[in-house]
């Protein structure tokens, strides 16, 4: 299949960078539990199920043996029955028992409501409780439902603050289930390790301890990662024992072209071809050779345009019976649709679907013959998610990865083991950060006063000053049986930020589109900004900062918007420092003031239409960052002279961005960065990088912890891209508040070289 893929590339191209064969698992079943409940094992060999895997009976025996658990294997590898198999067994052993099942999204907790139902047992009283559930179902679910399927934005906001209407519930609670559980991560993460502290704490008051039981996609440390999410010993379950067919993996690089004639003053860079329009090339060839292919994009238009463009090769291929089979999935996430796509995929009704990446969750096809992934899916475990769809038993099954122009991605292309080693991205949370803790405390001592032995729940040493501050505002009081919440009105804590987030709304509908940070709306939601929402294109017509919203309309014009900001960082504290021969690396709290002055409009291919000067407040954001700096000597030993260091040393910061999110699952606008020939605090040049939220999240802190690794693929990801004197392959950022100026790839690596040899040989 692939030799067939080569000879469709244009001659003289060479974008295939690595194959790799992902070596078939044979089927090695096991035994089932001596506790599983037999009316369970019949309902699940009636389904087709006879026998269980190993490492589903590895984690559902810890489970039952009041061990808390992580399962972290791949897709399709069974995580369900793990967590089925002790969760009904218990429900179906005694009825009164109680399970709570957890999910990031609605229609995943769908979905397992209906494989739940899809059983038929008996004893089994499984409901969903959501926000959307009616208030009279709430009673029922309350007294009856012996398995909840909720997520912890309702207990967060309902079943937590209303424990004593749900207390025959919590009394009698023996499992928590946490599906997808790496997607807790940062801001949202560190509130929810808080919320399911505030969980096992009620639990406690009532006579229950729950065992945890946790499903996760491969990650480098998911134990020491669910451990942290819900505060207690975990025990890992991480070798995959499921079978499963061969695969080939290719990973893919479109070639480079210069940009066409350039108006602006810059060098014209070079891009690549984008990942969309190669991933329709290939999906046209695989639909050609009669293979079910699912292409993911990174949004919905791209999504319309890759299989618009596959049906147009189709044609000019003469293939124009196949160009019907071929289509966008742009519907919404209702269960209906996504239940008809999975059906005519299955039944090779249709043979090419492009979808977006939000199709990752919630949708049951697997068995594909091949996948392609038009650009990185932000995080290995997507990676791994979408690839898992290809591949049906003892048949080879395909998966193309086409490198988007991007450092993240021009580095897993060139450096295959970081796919497919040992993985080295961790879910992060950092349930520590003030902002976070302080209004997760108000709600905790709101639903029932916090006694001293609480505090080493919530943090120890870390919630004590807290807590001080806390009764200092007068928000919460200190009596001797520990600290109360005396207002009348509920605290309040949004789990997905702090402050109160803009609003974007449609102008003419008054439809809620979503919500931006406060901090960050100036620069993403800035009059006349191009706003994406889910793919689909918006510009900002009116942003009110002083009320929270942010009016826009659909339009999709042919440019690309990017504010510019001036930005300052200044060092708080210290908290960890190494000095090693002229070069010292740092973590501790900083202060970034930025201020939005102006934007610029692009075309798509990176031309400069305009710039256009805005008026924006000043925003000040304290939080913690990691930073290096050089020393005189050491910038004169690698051989940098003074007027190339600012480029070098913002070259070397943009790609450091750009490769954190491999180590530590952020998005790259979840974090920033600094950089400066001569910083006031250092009286050196420094390089800064911090987490984009107020008190931090965690991704600085890896940085710090995995630096030597994480500036070493950062100088692959440079060293690694053909082009001359960088392009957005590497040093380019599409957020720079700088206008990528200046910019110097040679220096940047440089700068890593003297970083890299004494960072390495500590
Ligand atoms: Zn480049
Ligand atoms: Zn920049």
């Amino acid at each position: 299949m692939l030799a067939a893929l080569l000879t469709g590339c244009p001659p003289g191209e060479t974008p295939l960078r690595h194959v790799e064969q992902v070596q078939p698992r044979p089927l090695t079943p096991a035994a089932w539990p001596s506790w599983a409940a037999p009316e369970l094992l019949a309902a699940l060999a009636a389904t087709g199920i006879d026998a269980p895997w190993p490492h589903q009976v590895e984690a559902a025996e810890h489970a039952w043996a009041g061990d808390s658990v992580v399962i972290a294997t791949g897709t399709a590898s069974g995580k369900s029955l793990a967590y089925q198999l002790p969760m009904l067994s218990a429900v179906l052993a005694e009825s009164r028992s109680r399970a709570l099942y957890l999910s990031p999204t609605k229609a995943l907790a769908a979905d397992q409501h209906r494989a739940l139902s899809a059983l038929g047992l008996p004893g089994l009283r499984a409901a969903t409780l959501d926000g959307d559930t009616p208030f009279e179902e709430r009673d029922w679910i309350r007294q009856h439902a012996n398995v909840v399927l909720s997520n912890p934005d309702l207990l967060h906001r309902t079943l937590l603050p209303q424990h004593q209407r749900y207390s025959g519930f919590l009394r009698r609670l023996r499992f928590v289930v946490i599906d997808e559980c790496h997607h807790y991560r940062g801001l949202f993460g560190s509130h929810v390790s808080l919320v399911l502290r505030r969980l096992r704490r009620l639990c406690a008051a009532y006579g229950a301890a729950p065992v945890f039981v946790l499903a996760s996609a491969t990650s480098a440390t998911p134990g020491q990662s669910a451990s942290r999410l819900v505060g207690l010993p975990v025990r890992t379950v991480d070798s995959d024992r499921s079978p499963r067919g061969p695969r080939t993996f290719a990973l893919w690089e479109p070639p480079l072209a210069v940009r066409g004639s350039s108006q602006d003053a810059e060098q014209p860079a070079p891009i690549r071809r984008a990942a969309g329009s190669e991933a329709a090339r290939l999906l046209a060839d695989l639909v050609i050779a009669g293979a079910r292919t699912l292409v993911f994009t990174r949004s919905r238009r791209g999504a319309e345009l890759t299989a618009l463009s596959a049906k147009n090769h189709l044609v000019e291929a003469g293939a124009a019976e196949l160009a019907d089979r071929v289509a966008a999935y742009r519907g919404g996430y209702l269960a209906q649709e996504r239940r008809a796509l999975e059906r005519s995929l299955t039944s090779g009704e249709l043979l090419g679907v492009a979808t977006t990446n939000a199709l990752e969750l919630g949708i049951d096809i697997t068995g594909l013959d091949a996948v392609v992934l038009a650009g990185y899916p932000g995080t290995l475990a997507s990676l791994w998610q979408q690839a898992g769809r290809a591949g049906r038993r003892g048949q080879d099954a395909l998966v193309v990865f086409v490198a988007r122009d991007d450092p993240l991605d021009t580095y897993l292309v060139n450096n295959p083991a970081a796919i497919f080693a040992r993985p080295v991205e961790a879910s992060v949370t950092d349930p520590a950060n003030p902002h976070v803790l302080g209004p997760q405390l108000c709600c905790a001592a709101a639903e029932l006063a916090l006694t001293p032995a609480d505090v080493e729940l919530f943090g120890g040493p870390a919630a004590e000053p807290v807590l001080a501050a806390l009764v200092e505002r007068g928000l919460l009081r200190r009596r001797p049986a520990g600290w109360f919440w005396t207002d009348r009105n509920r605290p309040s804590a949004n789990l997905r930020g702090a402050g109160q987030p803009v609003t974007v709304v449609e102008s003419a509908s008054g439809s809620l589109l979503g919500t931006v940070d406060a901090g960050t709306a100036p620069a993403t939601v800035h009059p006349a900004a191009v706003y994406l929402h889910q793919g689909s294109s918006f510009v900002v017509e009116e942003l009110d900062l002083e009320h929270g919203a942010a009016l826009v309309r659909p339009e999709e014009p042919p440019w690309t918007t990017c504010a510019q900001e001036i930005t300052d960082i200044a060092i708080l504290a210290t908290e960890q420092s190494a000095m090693l021969d002229g070069v010292s690396v740092q973590f501790g709290t900083v202060e970034v003031s930025h201020q939005v002055v102006s934007y610029q409009r692009r075309r798509f291919s990176g031309e400069l239409l305009d710039e256009t000067p805005l008026d924006m407040p000043l925003q000040r954001l304290v939080t913690k960052a990691v930073w290096y700096t050089l020393d005189e000597a050491c910038v004169a030993e690698a051989g940098l002279d003074q007027p190339g260091l600012p480029g070098a040393l913002h070259a070397a910061e943009h790609a450091a961005i750009g490769l954190l999110p491999l180590f530590a699952s952020c998005d790259r606008w979840d974090i920033g960065g600094v950089s400066t020939a001569q910083h006031a605090d250092t009286g050196r040049p420094t390089v800064f990088v911090y987490d984009g939220h107020p008190g931090g999240a965690g991704f600085a802190a890896r940085g710090h912890a995995v630096l030597p690794d994480w500036l070493a693929a950062t100088r692959a990801a440079i060293a690694g891209c053909e082009c001359l004197t960088g392009c957005p392959s590497c040093i380019q950022s599409p957020k720079c508040g700088n206008g990528n100026h200046p910019l110097d790839k040679a220096g940047a690596l440089l700068v890593l070289d003297a970083v890299l040899s004494r960072v390495i040989t500590r």
